[in-house]
């Protein structure tokens, strides 16, 4: 019999929608998929050498459960250098990936009745790793017409005698929208008035922007949350290190303590080679950086424009990440060539894969309808057969 516990989350739908699509692939189907969250850029040539040397090295074994030294003071001196805060090594925590970082942070302090703020869309997994420790989600739409952004009155009124924490992500997956320093100084006001509440800032795609858009992270922009906040990052995303699993973050030391306990039990140390490899990535050569966001900023530019031009979807234009999220409401109530009724975004992503062979996911999937996420880390040719196949479907309908 299964633990209550594991009953109350379900897969990760956006892993769901990428098997799928493989699946499909492998029987021979022509699928473009455009669920995955991971850029189709290589792991850096100089990463990867400083892997090959970590192993020669035999840098093989067992390390500091939650981070090598050198690898906390890479981490400490990043966010120095691009923050403008100071962690000592105390405060900084080393993990198996950004998912690892949050469900450490959440087992480690949520109890049952406790309340997250969560604004939606949301990253897939951040409401089931707050059911999965016995805590509620308590979500708040942010719709298109916000630019899918929290307010300052929203969160003031989602925030009750029982919140433990706010979960704030910028640049947003699935929505590529990122709040200016402004924006997030305004959040902070509210969140001075409530000291019982924490937050996790989730800066994952912090190196992903564009048009000059500046990023600061919450205790930076308000200095007097620094205590009570969790700045969490990670190699993923910004060095296109999604396979080799290493998420971290500075917070206060017994905060941090607390996760390399939970830690201590369960995964023990990240992977030893992979911690190498991120101290080259973090303490190298970042110019390489500029050129990624280069060529996805015309990537955003390109999908924006198709999806704009197809009547029935409303496509906002990020200042981060690789997704964009178009709004579909002028698609449903329309019939498919085969006679079916688009009642739902989970209707459009099915026919859209049905039709065409374009893999998105439904936007109940991140907790705001109806709207699909498309990543948008493929090639520009790729994206424009995608969206052109997106355009013909979308024409076929009555
Ligand atoms: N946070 C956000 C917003 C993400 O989109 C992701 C990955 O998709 C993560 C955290 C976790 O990244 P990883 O566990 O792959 O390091």
């Amino acid at each position: 019999m299964l633990s209550s516990a594991i009953q109350r989350i379900k897969p990760s739908p956006t892993i769901a929608v990428t098997n799928k699509a493989a699946e499909l692939k492998a029987a021979g189907r022509d699928i473009i998929g455009l669920g995955a969250g991971e850029p189709d850029f290589d792991t850096p040539d100089f990463v990867k050498e400083a892997a090959i040397a970590a192993i020669r090295a035999g840098d093989t074994k067992y390390t500091a459960v939650d981070g090598t030294p050198a690898l906390k003071k890479a981490i400490a001196a990043k966010f120095r250098r691009d923050n403008g805060l100071d962690y000592g090594l105390d405060q900084i925590t080393v993990n198996s990936g950004g998912k690892h970082t949050i469900f450490n942070a959440m087992l480690a302090t949520l109890d049952v009745g406790d309340e997250v703020v969560i604004p939606a869309p949301y990253w897939v997994s951040y409401p089931d790793i707050v059911m999965l420790a016995g805590a509620m989600p308590v979500v708040v739409p942010c719709p298109v017409e916000q630019e899918f952004k929290l307010r300052p009155e929203q969160l003031e009124a989602a925030i009750t005698p029982r919140t433990k924490w706010l979960i704030f992500n910028s640049p947003s997956n699935p929505t590529g929208a990122a709040y200016s320093k402004a924006e997030v100084a305004a959040l902070a006001e509210v969140l001075l008035r409530h000291p019982h509440v924490m937050i996790l800032a989730d800066d994952i795609y912090e190196h992903i922007v564009y048009d000059d858009f500046q990023f600061a992270t919450l205790a930076q922009v308000e200095p007097k949350l620094l205590d009570r906040t969790l700045t969490m990052n990670g190699a993923s995303k910004a060095y296109a290190m999604t396979g080799w699993r290493i998420g971290y973050a500075g917070g206060p030391a017994w905060l941090i303590k607390a996760m390399a306990k939970l830690q201590s039990q369960s995964t023990s140390n990240p992977c030893s080679v992979s911690m190498a490899a991120t101290v080259a990535a973090l303490n190298g050569d970042q110019s390489f950086l500029a050129d990624r966001n280069a060529a996805f900023v015309k990537r955003r530019d390109l999908v924006v424009k198709m999806l704009n031009d197809t009547p029935g979807l409303r496509c906002p234009t990020p200042e981060g990440a690789f997704y964009v999220y178009p709004d579909c409401a002028g698609l449903l109530g329309k019939t498919t060539p085969s006679g079916n009724i688009l009642t739902s975004d989970e209707d459009v992503a099915a026919y859209l894969l049905d039709a065409e062979g374009v893999a998105v996911v439904h936007g109940a999937a991140f907790g705001l309808s109806p709207a699909f996420r498309i990543s948008y880390a493929t090639s520009d040719a790729v994206l424009e057969d995608a969206c052109g196949r997106i355009q013909r479907a979308v024409a076929a309908l009555r």
